[in-house]
């Protein structure tokens, strides 16, 4: 089939191996330029972006942020109905949602104001997160307060444009599902896997290290199954959690729920017999899902540095992930796969090289 993706920043790069690897063509569509181009070099195709449109059988993309103008040239293409998925671009709306499903989340309240803002976080008795409605990734636009402190001082910058004010969660970890729902309504995830984030960004996820318990397994599937069920959506999706609580008593908190492709489903590109970008095309695509053999997986983020050192390429271990990006402090510009370690080996890799790696601010 013909896939266009909307995106060709290092998830479109990466969705658009794997419809090579499963024999589609593919075409990427950069949405700062508004150009078509091809995987993996920077030329832009003389075609317009309705042409594109007409020679896909599939259109999908990298990220949710959708252009209005995209979203109503490629029309039926989008197999997921694009009005649905605002929600998830949309902090209040994202949380009504998960109320609205019976889908736990940390208590929260929303404000449209300045005059709301300060109302409404006055009430707080607890250290809050407040965040933006609107544009936040990598913990930008989010703001943090407990009482005592001054509110004023936050209306200048949080007050600024609607958000929510959210309960801080003690959690005990942070963990994600990653699967996808095909158009058939076939549903496959991943293993929930176990995510560390520095300032905000995620540092590094933990892949089949540790079993989470079967009935925390089962809560991610299910809050996974109501969700694309309600969005009616296809292809891959995150659902990002706190885990709150120990043992038999723990539970999940949903955080945030990204309807694509995740920064913390790539380790199964080293980890798993399908990687999340094989599966959001096989279920774009109707193709049969695999049975998952996944091996234990450590993911760790380069995220501002200039290169990878020479030790982490050679690892008897690794598989590098570069980007080809410009590097900027806070910039995602790689990863690297290890897989078939040890837990200790593990930490002791994130331990001697995250901070190489990672150049946050
Ligand atoms: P992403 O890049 O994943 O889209 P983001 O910037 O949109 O992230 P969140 O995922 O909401 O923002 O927050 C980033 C991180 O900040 C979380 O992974 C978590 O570590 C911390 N955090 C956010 N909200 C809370 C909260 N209510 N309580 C405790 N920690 C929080
Ligand atoms: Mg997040």
């Amino acid at each position: 089939m013909k896939l266009l993706i909307l995106g060709n920043g290092q998830l479109g790069q990466m969705l658009a191996q794997s419809c090579i690897q499963l024999g589609h063509e593919v075409l990427l569509v950069n949405t700062r330029s508004n150009q078509v181009v091809p995987a993996a070099a920077h030329i832009a195709f003389d075609m317009t972006i309705a042409e594109a449109m007409q020679w896909a059988d599939i259109v999908s993309w990298e990220h949710e942020q959708l252009d209005p103008e995209h979203v109503q040239l490629a029309a039926d293409k989008l197999l997921t109905d694009a009005d649905k998925i605002r929600p998830l671009t949309h902090r209040q709306l994202e949380k009504a949602m998960c109320d609205e499903l019976g889908i736990k989340t940390s208590p929260w309240n929303a404000y449209d104001s300045q005059t709301a803002f300060v109302t409404a976080l006055e009430k707080w008795q607890q250290a809050v997160v407040i965040k933006a409605s609107f544009g936040g990734y990598d913990g930008k636009s989010q703001w943090r307060w407990q009482p005592g402190e001054d509110v004023q001082a936050l209306v200048a910058h949080a007050g600024q444009q609607p958000g929510i004010i959210e309960a801080m969660i003690p959690f005990q970890c942070e963990v994600s599902i990653v699967g996808a729902r095909a158009r058939d309504g076939r549903i496959l995830c991943y293993p929930l896997v176990e995510n560390v984030h520095r300032q905000g960004i995620l540092s590094h996820t933990f892949a089949a290290f540790d079993t989470f318990p079967a009935h925390l397994q089962h809560a991610a599937e299910d809050a996974f199954r109501k969700i694309t069920e309600h969005l009616g959506y296809v292809g891959t999706l995150a659902i990002e959690f706190f885990v709150v609580g120990e043992g038999e008593e723990a539970e999940l908190l949903v955080n945030e729920i990204a309807p694509r492709v995740h920064n913390s489903g790539h380790w199964s590109l080293t980890g798993c017999n399908a990687s999340q970008f094989d599966l959001h095309i096989r279920a774009l695509t109707n193709m049969p899902f695999p049975q998952l053999t996944v091996s234990p997986t450590l993911m760790l983020n380069a995220i501002g540095c200039e290169k990878i050192a020479d030790a982490l390429w050679q690892h008897p271990h690794s598989q590098v992930f570069w980007y080809g990006k410009e590097p900027r402090v806070g910039r995602k510009v790689g990863h690297i796969n290890f897989r078939d370690l040890s837990k200790d080996q593990a930490n002791s890799l994130v331990e001697d090289w995250t901070e190489a790696l990672q150049l946050l601010s």
